[in-house]
């Protein structure tokens, strides 16, 4: 996020890097249970980014201090692989991916019904396989997937895409480029039977108005994703029942 480059982000025909314009967002692609040891899991493409999340439990809580009487918590670990990104990355926990898990566990907390599963804990796993930005929205949008795979009760799913700034153009979706040499980004994400917000951050600067505009089409978004995550649950529910009666 430099915002300060030669290269056209956005063009005077106002189309993007990658050919898109300004409101348009990058190719979804959700699978639900594409992991047979797992308890739930999900694949999911946003553009380039690709991402599996599986789930574990709700179960026994590890480390013990960690339980809690009233309710279940959520452990994320979000993972870049090293080959995930352009040049390789060293591999393990870094201060990026421990703040990236926090904020999908957080984001999750607000679904899933936790208080009916005292002292466990569910695990929730991120791998990112390929990244090009926005993989916090497409890992948070792929374990909400993963946990309702699972099984686990929860109130709604959760949908997540991120909009920006680059060029003085309000844009939705950042790819890599956008992300690195744009004005802003902004990752969201929503409860959408409700719309409420239960991820939001900001890396940059926007007016207010460009910000109301960024929020509108991060959740306009956020919509089509929850269709296709429908959509691939109901699937994979669909191939549950054939496997069972043949
Ligand atoms: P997000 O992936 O949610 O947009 P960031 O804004 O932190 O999160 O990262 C933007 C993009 O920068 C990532 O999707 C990835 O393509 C790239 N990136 C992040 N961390 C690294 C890293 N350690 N090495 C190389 N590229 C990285």
């Amino acid at each position: 996020m430099s915002g300060h480059t030669n290269m056209t982000l956005v063009n005077e025909n106002g189309i993007r890097v990658d050919g898109r314009a300004f409101n348009q967002h990058r190719p979804f692609k959700v699978n639900a249970g594409v992991l047979k040891n797992a308890d739930g899991s999900a694949y999911v493409e946003i553009g380039k980014n690709k991402i599996l999340a599986a789930v574990y439990g709700p179960r026994e809580c590890h480390p013990r201090h960690l339980q809690n009487p009233n309710k279940a918590i959520i452990q994320c670990k979000y993972n870049m692989q090293a080959f995930s990104v352009s040049d390789r990355k060293r591999p393990g926990p870094d201060r990026r991916s421990i703040e990236i898990s926090k904020i999908i566990a957080e984001a999750l907390e607000n679904v899933v019904l936790t208080e009916l599963y005292p002292r466990t804990s569910i695990d929730v796993y991120i791998e990112v396989l390929q990244a090009n930005a926005g993989t916090r929205c497409a890992g948070l949008t792929a374990a909400a997937v993963a946990l309702a795979d699972a099984g686990i009760p929860m109130k709604d799913i959760v949908s997540a895409c991120a909009a920006g700034k680059a060029d003085d153009v309000v844009i939705l979706d950042l790819n890599k480029e956008e992300d690195n040499y744009g004005q802003a980004d902004v990752p969201v994400a929503i409860i959408p039977s409700t719309d409420e917000i239960v991820l939001l951050q900001m890396d940059g600067n926007m007016t207010r108005e460009e910000f109301d505009n960024a929020i509108k089409m991060a959740i306009g978004s956020c919509h089509e994703l929850y269709d296709l995550q429908k959509e691939a649950l109901k699937k994979r529910y669909e191939e549950k029942e054939e496997d069972e009666s043949s």
